[in-house]
């Protein structure tokens, strides 16, 4: 049997997408269950299962080579196992073994949900072609991930590129992860919205606080909405820089909801970036936008699966 396919898994704290996956990162076939996220950890992984399922019954299964696994994390790809934050019935959770429990013998691959959808962005979107490049998710949280010397680099347990737990304000507000001033407690979607609010911004009508309400008042000129998404360009910014400073990266990429927000963020962000990224190696740094969607998530874990395949850009890379 021709095994050009890969099965692609990607765990959230809302939802549990999986798909079948081929070479050229198109999906043939999707599963979805919601994520019991306050069930126990069995109750999770039992949907996990029904995803599986979905795929197994399939005949396409049976081209499948590998299983790829992105999970909202922290994970530890060196053990198999999750702590997702979101989870709380997932602590230590052994991911792997589960998900091999019903794969039969194909080889499972895990990241955290950061490295995949950089794996998606360098494959695919907007990082393709470039061999040094930093993915960020900007959104409830800020995750990440890198891509050094053309490949994957998701470090030991699957978690490099965590650009959100960087501290960017040496005694700023404290951080749920214990540290303090980090990107994510300045930059994500509930922290721009809460800022926002804290200055005095009136929501409208509708009553929506979501960051993207804040982005939508920005844009339509309000100074309180504009500032906070000012500041919160400024925390990503001094993280990106930071980044390129130390591995030398020539883009970075932000998705996620916030970077959709367009020029509220990514003016005052390449503004703070000139301002922070200032040595002549770091000067060429760009920022743009994501160009993966929804399924980046997806893609990412097909490209982790995938990785003994000698034509994809992350081939033999994740660790
Ligand atoms: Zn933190």
């Amino acid at each position: 049997m021709h095994t050009d396919l890969v099965a692609a898994l990607d765990i959230g704290g809302t939802k549990i997408a999986g798909a079948l996956v081929d070479g050229h990162g198109r999906i043939l076939l999707r599963g979805q269950r919601a994520t019991p996220a306050q069930e126990d950890g069995d109750t999770v992984m039992g949907a996990v299962h029904d995803v599986l399922g979905e795929l197994r019954v399939s005949p396409l299964w049976a081209r499948a080579r590998a299983v790829g696994i992105g999970s909202a994390g922290p994970v530890d790809a060196s053990t198999g196992t999750v702590s997702p934050v979101n989870v709380p019935g997932w602590r230590d959770y052994p991911l792997v073994r589960g998900v091999r429990a019903v794969a039969g013998e194909l080889p499972v691959e895990l990241i955290g949900d950061g490295v995949a959808i950089t794996a998606a962005e360098h494959w695919q979107g907007a990082a393709r072609g470039h061999d040094n490049a930093l993915c960020m998710v900007v959104s409830t949280g800020v995750g990440g991930g890198l891509v050094l010397g053309g490949r994957l680099h998701s470090g030991p347990t699957g978690n490099a590129g965590h650009i959100g737990h960087i501290s960017v304000d040496l005694d700023g507000d404290p951080c749920p992860c214990g540290s303090r001033g980090c990107v994510e407690r300045i930059a994500s979607g509930p922290n721009i919205a809460r800022r926002a609010l804290e200055g005095g911004w009136q929501p409208g009508p509708d009553g929506d606080t979501s960051a993207a309400a804040v982005a939508a008042a920005a844009r339509a000129g309000d100074p309180v909405a504009v500032a906070s998404f000012e500041r919160a360009a400024q925390a990503l910014a001094a993280g990106i820089a930071a980044t390129a400073t130390l591995v030398e990266i020539d883009i970075a990429v932000i998705g996620g909801g916030v970077g959709k927000a367009g020029d509220v963020l990514f003016t005052p962000l390449r503004r703070a970036l000139a301002d922070y990224a200032t040595l002549s190696f770091v000067r060429r740094l760009t920022v743009t936008p994501a160009l993966m969607g929804t399924d980046a998530g997806l893609v990412g874990a097909a490209a982790a699966a995938l990785r003994h395949r000698d034509n994809t850009p992350t081939a033999g890379v994740v660790t």
